[in-house]
């Protein structure tokens, strides 16, 4: 009667080795997000993604479409790579080290920031620096994050000219005759291009002085094929880790997919997985494809074995899984990093389920900022879509109905539901239910709880602005829906 195997656990750790090879800019907090194995049958991987217009499916559709922008707290209020401890060199030869950038400026071009405010716990102390004071910001590990660079009089990334080689003066600031000069002239797709970056740019840094929320940055090629080259040479020193295994790479046109599956066997989720992602952007309204994961394409490893599966963690994470219990990862950077990690466990036929689950916490952890959303939600939409998605895969009806049964006998949602960390095994068929419920109920309202999240708004006050309702009331009404009158949080 019950789920045993369905449980996950949830480690916000800091992974500064593996951040060092594939995001030198800076240290960010990854989030893990785990699904545990099931027994589940699925008759044939080839068959199981299939599209479902259905209504609900339709419903999600339209959900994200919107951009509403309301918050009332700030959660991220610098870019991702400035935070975490830096070291400051001013050009006056004196230094800050182990500061925290409190505060960042932008200037007028993308990418540059005019001033900062820093603090050094060490002393207890507030700066305002100036950006033509500094001469460059590196991380603890002496990678280089900003310097000062006097064509835009501002602090931008070392690579900044050579990025911005192809912009318009006004984007970059840089002197008009350098563009007229240009050799290498843009074209007018790449000015438009440019232009469409640019009114981006304005638009997230409004947001961010109306809600302390920056938004994803919407990266230039040359910082995509960086992004790119980066994560090739992070599953370069994967593949050099575990040699014994002859780890493979196979690229498709959204993912990265390092493996010691057997080729017939791989290529069965191969296929799956560009045809997932288009799936994935239908349901999340994406229409730049290729821009969802840095780079484009979102790193995968999948091993045929648990054992590899736990030493790759524990040599790139530092993290301790056990196989038998968790099959797959979705690890997730403040800087946006993605990186999901599985084995093909007992049932390897199980995995469209688990991959489909754990890209959709990618999904979510890549759509409008990186705001992390309450893990109930969290897993409830990832449970949900892999219902959706994946034909045949009766693991999330059957969550489902074990949950409704516990709360019929319980009469509740199980300890902290709303609040915890990490839902409990057993509570997973109740928060994918409870997503579905939201949806039948409103589905565009579903939409703007989402982006209100994601704007830096607290759940319980996004949950009331779209629904009308406290959690406790829709617990109340969730357990109507489900036969439960007397239904409590
Ligand atoms: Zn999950």
């Amino acid at each position: 009667m019950s789920c045993p195997a369905e449980q996950t656990s949830f480690h916000p750790a800091e992974q500064a080795a593996c951040l060092k090879m594939i995001a030198p800019r800076s240290k960010a907090a990854f989030l893990l997000f785990t699904i545990r194995i099931t027994s589940d049958q699925l008759s044939d991987i080839s068959r199981m993604m299939r599209r479902r217009l259905l209504s609900l499916w339709l419903a999600i559709i339209f959900l994200f479409l919107a951009c509403g922008a309301f918050a009332d707290e700030t959660q991220t209020a610098i870019p991702p790579y400035l935070q975490g401890p830096v070291n400051i060199q001013l050009r006056n030869g004196k230094s800050f080290t182990n500061v925290t950038i409190e505060e960042a400026t932008p200037g007028q071009a993308a990418d540059t920031f005019v001033k900062l405010r820093v603090f050094d716990p060490a002393a207890g102390k507030r700066t305002l620096l100036g950006a033509s004071a500094i001469k460059q910001i590196t991380n603890l590990s002496g990678d280089t994050l900003l310097v000062y660079n006097t064509k835009v009089r501002a602090l931008t990334p070392a690579n900044f000219d050579r990025l911005h080689a192809g912009r318009t003066p006004q984007e970059t600031g840089t002197d008009k005759k350098l563009a007229d000069s240009s050799k290498n002239r843009p074209t007018r797709a790449e000015l438009l291009e440019s232009a469409r970056r640019q009114r981006y740019e304005e638009e997230r840094r409004k947001f961010h002085e109306r809600t302390g929320v920056w938004l994803w940055p919407l990266l230039t090629p040359e910082q995509h094929q960086q992004a790119l080259a980066e994560t090739k040479e992070y599953l370069k020193s994967v593949s050099e880790k575990f040699p014994s295994l002859g780890l493979r790479l196979n690229e498709t046109q959204y993912y990265l997919f390092l493996t010691d599956l057997p080729p017939a066997a791989a290529q069965n989720y191969i296929s799956c997985l560009d045809r997932m992602h288009e799936e994935l952007c239908k349901a999340f309204a994406i229409t730049d494809k290729q821009s969802v994961w840095l780079g484009g394409k979102a790193p995968v490893v999948a091993f045929s074995r648990g054992d590899s599966f736990a030493e790759f963690e524990r040599e790139f994470f530092k993290h301790e899984v056990n196989p038998q219990q968790v099959q797959g990862l979705a690890h997730l950077a403040s800087n946006g990093v993605v990186i999901i990690s599985f084995h093909a466990g007992q049932d390897p036929l199980y995995l469209a389920g688990v991959i489909v689950h754990e890209t959709t916490h990618g999904f979510i952890h890549r759509y409008k900022s990186p705001i992390i959303i309450p893990n109930w939600l969290n897993e409830g939409i990832a449970d949900w879509v892999a219902m959706t998605v994946v034909r045949g895969d009766s693991g999330v009806r059957r969550k489902i109905k074990a949950g409704i049964e516990r709360a019929r006998q319980t009469g509740s949602l199980g300890p902290n539901f709303f609040t915890a960390d990490n839902i409990a095994a057993e509570q997973y068929g109740l928060a994918s239910a409870m997503v579905d419920f939201l949806l039948r109920l409103k589905p565009k309202a579903f939409r703007d709880l989402i982006d209100s999240i994601k704007s830096g708004q607290k759940w319980d006050v996004a949950l009331k602005k779209t629904y009308g309702l406290t959690p406790e009331e829709l617990t109340h009404q969730f357990g109507l829906s489900i036969g439960v009158p007397n239904l409590q949080p």
